[in-house]
Formats: C-alpha cells, sequence, structure tokens
C-alpha cells in the first residue's frame, strides 16, 4: 500500500476530548473517528487492527471446538420477557419500536437469542456438548461512553454460549474456555489476569474476568504477586495452568474484602485493569425459564446448564495501544499490527530509490508481508514522526546514500534498534 494513495487522516493536535492516550493515538493516527457519543467509524488503518484482533480470537475459538455462527443484532423483546430480563435491563438496553408497533432492541448480550436456537434445535444429552459464538456488534447505552473504543455505547464483542448436561460437562466448558482465553491474549503478546468477578446482569455462580493492568484501567484490581511472577507470555495452555491460575488469589474491587483476603499484605498487590474478558457458569438461569431442555440418559427431560464467554475486540485495540506505546506513538506487537513493515522512501522522484522500493514491494507482496510505502513528498522528518505514531514493528529506511551503498536501514519500532543491511537480506528477514 503506497500511502499517497491510503486514506490516513492523521491529527497535528491532541484532540481535547481524549483523555487517555490510547484514544489520543488512535485519533491521530487515523484510526477511528467519532460518528456520535460512544459510535465510531473504523478507518483503514484502525480497521485492519480490528481485523486481526477479530481473527486471532475467531482461530482460537475455532481451535477450541467453538463453532462460530451469527446472531441478529434486533431482537424481539419477547425473548427477554421470557427470560425475564426485559425490564430489570434498565435503561443501558436500547428499546426500539418497529412500525407494527411491536417491541423490538438491539443487543445488548445474547443468551436469549442462543437459547432459543438451542431449544429450538438440539433434543437429546447425546448432542451435547455444544459451543455456539459469534462475533457482533452490540449497543449498550452506557451512562458515561469515554475512553474512546474502550467505553462505547457500540463495540465489537465476541460472544461463545456453552450447552452442557450436567455441572461436571459445564465446569470442562468452563475450563476448556478459561484456556483459550490465556491463548488468545498470549498470542496478542498481553498478560491478562484472570480475577474472580461478580457476575453483574449476566447472572450466575462462578465467572472470571481478564484484566490487563494499565495505569488508565477503570477497575481497582488486587492480587498476588504470583501472577508476576507467572509468564502469561510462555505459560502452556493446559489444565494444569487453568488450575494453577484459578488457585490463586486475584479479585476486583467489588469481591475483594482486605480482612478475608488470603494472601498476605507483602504479597498482595494492587493496581488498575482494564477487562478484556470475562467468562461466566450461569447454570439454568436461561435454560429454565426459556424450557431450553434435552432428553438426558433417563429419558428424562432436563434444562442444559450453561455458560458464556465474552471478550471486548474493539475495546482491545485500545487497551493494546494502552500497554504497547511511547511518547513519539504506538507499538504495535506482531500478531495485531496494521502492516508488519513501513518503508520510508526519503527521496520520492530519484530514480534509484523508486526503483529499488517498488523491488521490495512486489517482492513483499509475492511472499505475502503487508507493507505501507511512505512515498508521500514529505521532509524525512515528517515521515519518521508518522511512522512512529502509526506503530508498525519494523521500518526500512531507503534513501539516495544508502542506495548507492547497496544498504537499507532497517529500525525496530519497539527497541529502536538499527541496522543497515542489503535488499536481499531485508527481505530474507521479513519473510522469514
Ligand atoms: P464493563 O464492566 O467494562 O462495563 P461488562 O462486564 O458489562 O463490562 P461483559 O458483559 O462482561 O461486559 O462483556 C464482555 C466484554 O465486552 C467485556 O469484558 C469488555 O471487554 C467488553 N465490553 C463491555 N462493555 C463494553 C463497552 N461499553 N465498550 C467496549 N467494550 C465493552
Ligand atoms: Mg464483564
Amino acid at each position: 500500500m503506497r500511502l499517497s494513495r491510503y486514506f490516513l487522516p492523521l491529527l497535528k493536535e491532541v484532540p481535547s476530548e481524549a483523555q487517555i492516550v490510547s484514544h489520543q493515538l488512535m485519533l491521530r493516527a487515523g484510526m477511528i473517528r467519532q460518528s456520535s457519543a460512544g459510535i465510531y467509524s473504523w478507518l483503514p488503518l484502525g480497521f485492519r487492527v480490528l481485523r486481526r484482533v477479530e481473527q486471532i480470537v475467531r482461530e482460537e475459538m475455532n481451535a477450541a471446538g467453538a463453532h462460530e455462527i451469527l446472531m441478529p443484532a434486533i431482537q424481539p423483546a419477547e425473548l427477554w420477557q421470557e427470560s425475564g430480563r426485559y425490564e430489570d435491563y434498565g435503561k443501558e438496553m436500547l428499546r426500539i419500536t418497529d412500525r407494527h408497533e411491536r417491541p423490538m432492541l438491539y443487543g445488548p448480550t445474547h443468551e436469549e437469542v442462543v437459547t432459543d436456537i438451542f431449544r429450538r434445535s438440539v433434543r437429546s444429552y447425546r448432542d451435547l456438548p455444544v459451543n455456539l459464538y459469534q462475533i457482533q456488534w452490540k449497543f449498550r447505552d452506557e451512562i458515561r461512553p469515554r475512553f474512546g473504543v474502550m467505553r462505547g455505547r457500540e463495540f465489537l464483542m465476541k460472544d461463545n454460549y456453552s450447552f452442557d448436561l450436567d455441572l461436571a460437562g459445564a465446569m470442562r466448558s468452563y475450563d476448556n474456555m478459561f484456556m483459550a482465553y490465556v491463548r488468545t491474549f498470549r498470542r496478542m503478546d498481553l498478560t491478562a489476569i484472570p480475577m474472580r468477578a461478580s457476575s453483574g446482569a449476566i447472572g450466575g455462580d462462578m465467572s472470571h474476568e481478564f484484566q490487563v493492568l494499565a495505569a488508565t484501567g477503570e477497575s481497582q484490581v488486587y492480587y498476588d504477586v504470583a501472577f508476576e511472577e507467572f509468564d502469561f507470555l510462555a505459560a502452556v495452555a493446559d489444565e494444569a495452568t487453568v488450575e494453577h491460575l484459578k488457585g490463586l488469589y486475584a479479585a476486583t474491587d467489588e469481591e475483594h474484602d482486605s480482612a478475608s483476603c488470603p494472601v498476605p499484605a507483602e504479597r498482595l498487590r494492587s493496581g488498575r485493569g482494564i477487562e478484556v474478558g470475562q467468562i461466566f457458569y450461569f447454570g439454568t438461569k436461561y435454560s429454565k425459564p426459556m424450557g431450553a431442555t434435552v432428553a438426558g440418559p433417563d429419558g428424562q427431560e432436563v434444562p442444559v446448564e450453561m455458560g458464556c464467554y465474552g471478550i471486548g475486540i474493539s475495546r482491545l485495540a485500545g487497551a493494546l495501544i494502552e500497554v504497547f506505546h511511547d511518547d513519539a506513538g504506538i507499538r504495535w506487537p506482531e500478531s495485531v499490527a496494521p502492516f508488519r513493515l513501513g518503508i520510508i522512501n526519503l527521496r520520492p522522484g530519484d530514480a534509484a530509490c523508486d526503483a529499488l522500493v517498488a523491488d521490495l514491494e512486489g517482492k513483499l507482496a509475492r511472499a505475502g508481508v503487508e507493507v505501507l510505502i511512505d512515498d508521500r513528498d514529505e521532509s524525512p522528518g515528517a515521515k519518521f514522526a508518522t511512522m512512529d505514531l502509526i506503530g508498525l514493528p519494523w521500518q526500512a529506511i531507503v534513501g539516495p546514500r544508502g542506495v548507492k551503498q547497496g544498504v537499507v536501514e532497517l529500525k525496530n519500532r519497539a527497541s529502536g534498534e538499527r541496522q543497515e543491511l542489503s535488499p536481499e537480506a531485508l527481505l530474507g528477514r521479513m519473510t522469514a
């Protein structure tokens, strides 16, 4: 992709409405634009990141045995009347009336819709367990939308729903998702600490929130220092790891009670966290009132045991920036970067520079490496600043002096390390 033809509306000034660094950087780097309070458009650079986060989540959910579906964003109120949540959910629910005066709503979550699909499709315990998920826009009319995509009103969520015959099965499904979450966040280079949590409006008996530590996090969190000693990025995500992590103390402030906290003061840490995901076991809370039953081995009809599992995909785009940035801009981990490499052509119009850049462009495209080329007629300083701001993991600088000597400069955005190497060596590095 050539920057001269790309749609990358950068902002020079820090927008005054943006209070936290991820929001500021997403606006400055031309990733998002606000449409109305808590509702955003995703521009090309931001949309690429959103899609990459989404794809990692999708691959890990598929690997965990879940099946992707897509449920409607607009739901009938009747289903929520059946579950008993229609009145309870309150003002966060966007209620709509269609032309026939039928009450509808824009889904803040999908337990009712998925339970309805299940009850109309599955009859026997032999068809269990079932785990369905979707990646879908939700709407919650948050009282205080803020921090850009971190607390939006419209936001993209991955939500799974599991169905099991009994408690033991439901616990296996829960642990399976717990493990999938450790794998998912690890692929984004994130340490997300699983914490005991209350289950809020979803309701239920067991729940963990996955919290990424960051100074701007909205939750106050408390955790055993053992979490700092545990290497999430190197961990093998197996049953033993799940047991180990579940056994350690970590809680958000609603659950934390210093008097009964089992961790001695010298091993207790506190900080701020960003909730990037949450998993719930809630048993028969929806299956019972909605009549989602299966015939058990003895022929008796039993309501299924359910769990649900959310990941905030659009929030993750912001959370990643909160973790990975410096004074100059974003430092994307490779797995979620919008492009892997940025090539700066210091002298567009210089025949040798243009030829080398075009050659690299073609070869990298054939190798499937995503590249953004700064071929604009701008000062070198402006080009370096743009590359640092948008945070691609690698930068290759092509200038007349280097081209004469047969070298380009390669810079690692995260470490700042620079080295000169031949174009062939650069291709080798980028396609390895
Ligand atoms: P919060 O406590 O932050 O309001 P929640 O507990 O109500 O979130 P869940 O129902 O657990 O949210 O939703 C699953 C995930 O969706 C959350 O872990 C979070 O990452 C994301 N999420 C929830 N609300 C929002 C929002 N308003 N904007 C962006 N992402 C959100
Ligand atoms: Mg939650």
